[in-house]
């Protein structure tokens, strides 16, 4: 066992003997140590303590890029979750004007389907038929009844059919 000085990095506590395979270790891996009278030090620039420092940076900058790309993640997330709002308000909007349109339609047409395979008439006197036909022949049928019987509009000339012999 070879003995080494060893000069302590505090100012005036001069030097203290050291183990040289301690001494070379401790070299290695750039680990604190303490001098006899408890002052903290150790070797710089070991290969070990360099490549640990040089992990240590790049562990820092991949959680620097971890959290970058999570802010990224949360920006995108919510720029969907608006994008779906907005979808959502145009769905509903479109379904607004489907349906102020299908009244229109109602009026011009006598007619119209109200629920996927329900036809209900509507008249331009007002009156309005209650039932939801599942034919829109039958809806018709009711429709020219009501023109024929109780309606207040002038529908004009009912339809005659000509028969010749
Ligand atoms: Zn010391
Ligand atoms: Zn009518």
């Amino acid at each position: 066992m070879s003995i080494t000085r060893i000069t302590c990095v505090a100012d005036d506590c001069g030097t203290f003997p050291m183990d040289e395979a301690l001494v070379q270790q401790l070299k290695r891996t750039g680990e604190t140590f303490t001098c006899p009278a408890g002052h903290e030090q150790h070797f710089t620039d070991s290969p070990e303590s360099r490549l640990k420092r040089r992990i240590e940076k790049l562990e820092a900058r991949a959680e620097e890029l971890a959290e970058e790309r999570d802010a990224a993640q949360r920006r995108l997330e919510s720029f969907e979750e608006q994008a779906d709002r907005w979808y959502d308000e145009a769905q509903t909007e479109k379904e607004r004007r489907k349906f102020a349109e299908s009244r229109l339609l109602d009026y011009a047409t006598g007619v119209v389907e109200v629920a996927d395979g329900g036809y209900k008439w509507s008249c331009q006197c007002g009156a309005r038929g209650q039932k939801l036909f599942e034919e829109v022949d039958a809806a018709q049928v009711a429709y020219e009844r009501h023109q024929r019987s109780q309606c207040s509009v002038d529908h004009g000339p009912e339809v005659t059919v000509d028969v010749r012999e």
